[in-house]
């Protein structure tokens, strides 16, 4: 998968995005990441990509023409790839749909992906009527910049990628995967500060192992994020 983001601080990404696991799906070719720097799209001396809010009112917003150039560029430049159709372009946007495990895994399956980061007081509503086909929230708060919600985003998605989590079944098994939280985990040693780990885990019994995990995982859900259920009846409703 290719993913291009536009943003005015590109300095930023590689210190998350340059390690572990999603450095190694770089290093073998599973995600193509290419960071830009969105003043290579201005026109003038100071490479300005704000202005001031038509209608007054504090702070600046991002102009247009550096965002949907710096898109159309990107655009033009993978035209002659296969399933160049399948190339979305998403705005970092705390009015956006919440970010979520069905969203990652849906975006994971883009063939291209071009993220567009957000600073000052948000970007220029032409913006987002010319060139983008999503807003993505990570949550409810505002973020100074859209490079934090972006790193989240290709962080989670990534993992969605065939080849670079070890073992499949491992996100499978994870929390919101199937709309339930995931039981918890221990590893050695069988007893830490008096704490010891339950016996079941320890038994080799696969059968009990499995159904501990599910009584655990449900208890989970329940005491912590009954919405999880509420909202997975109500979408298979
Ligand atoms: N004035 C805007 C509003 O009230 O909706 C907020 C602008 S915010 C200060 C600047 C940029 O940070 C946004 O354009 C967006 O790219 C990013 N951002 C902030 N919070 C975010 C969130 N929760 N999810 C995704 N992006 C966010």
């Amino acid at each position: 998968m290719r993913i291009d983001v536009m943003t005015i601080f590109p300095g930023m990404f590689e210190a998350v995005l340059g390690e572990s696991m999603i450095q190694r799906a770089r290093e073998a070719k599973i995600l193509d990441l290419r960071i830009r720097d969105l003043r290579q799209h201005t026109h003038d001396r100071r490479r300005t990509v704000d202005d001031r809010p038509y209608g007054g009112g504090p702070g600046m917003v991002m102009k247009p023409e550096p965002l949907v150039e710096a898109v159309e560029a990107i655009r033009r430049d993978c035209a002659h790839a296969p399933r160049s159709a399948s190339c979305r372009v998403a705005l970092m946007s705390p009015q956006g749909e919440r970010f979520t495990d069905r969203l990652a895994r849906e975006l994971a399956t883009h063939e291209h992906l071009i993220i567009l980061c957000g600073h000052y007081e948000g970007v220029d509503e032409r913006v987002r009527r010319l060139v983008v086909d999503r807003e993505v929230s990570i949550g409810d708060y505002v973020l100074t910049g859209g490079e934090l919600p972006a790193m989240v985003v290709i962080d989670s998605l990534a993992r969605h990628l065939p080849g670079v989590i070890g073992h499949a079944q491992a996100t499978a098994e994870d929390s919101f995967a199937n709309g339930w939280l995931e039981y918890p985990q221990y590893t050695r040693p069988p007893v830490y500060r008096q704490l010891e780990v339950p016996s079941v885990l320890r038994s080799g019994d696969h059968r009990g192992i499995a159904l501990w995990r599910k009584l655990q995982s449900v208890a989970r859900t329940l005491a912590a994020r009954p919405d999880l259920r509420e909202s997975d009846s109500q979408t298979t409703r």
